[in-house]
């Protein structure tokens, strides 16, 4: 299976004719290998589950997949045990009929799509812009704060009587995808949802400081090493946090520990973009994006081969930690001047 066999398939039509077909996707199919993006965060795993869960209650069969390691703090989210990783996949296994979620394209899969039969029919279900609408059939709701929003319609289009255990991870979503419902993404719709999951018994504040307010030792050691680096361009509209690979082994952060260090370079004030530096290794530096507003980072993401939304978004640059740096900040500079 190559990513090329995916692209454009997907059928668009109103939301409603979207969840239509997602609908009858999961009915038409009785064994799912569920995945989301590489290094997943709380609306990736978040999803996961979620789905998870509406597939258990429609009887359905299920393997819940992610390339790397899953993180530990989301063990409290109903089904966590069930997420394997690639390399607890079995060899001999390989599955023809998945649902991705929170994924913008193909390639976020990573290599778990290995386990795709040729020809594999896919239901994409995201919230990104950028999306590109691979697989046969897709859900994408560029309005929704986060996947988990288009999954409670889904529950809602399905009829399917949910629990707090389904409302957990619904709204472990959108706290983590809107900042602790803070973004310009929280929609009186975000807020009425997560009211209603308040209601149906949802620990909100437990949650928030769960996946929002703890921080590992790891995490405020490379914030330290972070912020040591911050540096301003371009009169001050643009900041950068630069993590090396040096950096990251010294403080043992993993990339969970590594989220949410863009915003201190993004939330200073007069600056417009932010940007997180993070060497991968000697050719590779992931990029994060942040904007206040006035630039479209999404745009400027997918120059490089990545994507996201307007104000967040992210790609990976081949090169030295120095070049993409160089090479970005031009970039926003071009977009702010
Ligand atoms: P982050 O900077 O936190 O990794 O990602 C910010 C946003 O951009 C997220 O919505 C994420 O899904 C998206 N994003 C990050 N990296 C990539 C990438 O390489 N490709 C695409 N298409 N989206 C990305
Ligand atoms: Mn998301």
């Amino acid at each position: 299976m190559t990513a090329g066999q995916f692209i454009g398939g997907g059928a668009s039509g109103s939301y409603l004719e979207q969840l239509e077909a997602a609908k009858q996707f999961m009915h038409d199919h009785n064994d799912f290998l569920v995945v989301s993006h590489v290094q997943p965060d709380g609306d990736a795993i978040s999803s996961t589950l979620a789905i998870a869960w509406l597939l258990d209650r429609m009887g359905k069969r299920y393997t819940l997949a992610n390339e790397g390691d899953i993180p530990e703090k989301f063990s409290r989210l109903w089904g966590f045990d069930g997420i394997r990783t690639l390399s607890q996949l079995s060899d001999h296994l390989s599955y023809d009929t998945v649902i991705s979620v929170d994924c913008a394209d193909f390639s976020r899969i990573g290599r778990v799509s290995e386990k795709f039969t040729q020809g594999a029919k896919l239901l994409n279900i995201d919230h990104h812009a950028t999306n590109d609408r691979f697989g046969e059939c897709s859900v994408i709701q560029a309005s929704a704060a986060a996947t988990v929003e288009i999954i409670y319609d889904l529950s809602r289009h399905l009829q399917m009587e949910a629990d707090v255990d389904f409302g957990t991870c619904i709204y472990t979503g959108l706290l983590t995808d809107t900042g602790g419902f803070r973004y310009s993404s929280t929609t009186p719709k975000v807020m009425k949802t997560a009211a209603d999951l308040l209601e149906w018994g949802v620990k909100g504040s437990e949650l928030a400081e769960a996946f929002l307010e703890r921080m590992t030792f790891q995490q405020i050691r490379i914030l330290q090493q972070g912020l040591a680096t911050l540096d301003f361009h371009n009169n001050g509209r643009i900041s950068t946090i630069v993590v090396s690979t040096e950096v990251i082994e010294a403080t043992g952060a993993s990339n969970e520990d590594m989220d949410g260090l863009v915003n201190y370079a993004r939330n200073v004030e007069g600056v417009e973009v932010g940007l997180l530096f993070k060497q991968r290794n000697e050719s590779a530096v992931k990029v994060s994006l942040r904007s206040a507003g006035a630039v479209d980072v999404a745009q400027i993401a997918q120059s490089f081969g990545g994507g996201g939304h307007v104000r967040a978004a992210g790609c990976t640059i081949n090169g030295s930690i120095e070049e993409a740096l160089r090479r970005v900040v031009e970039e926003v500079g071009n977009k702010l001047s």
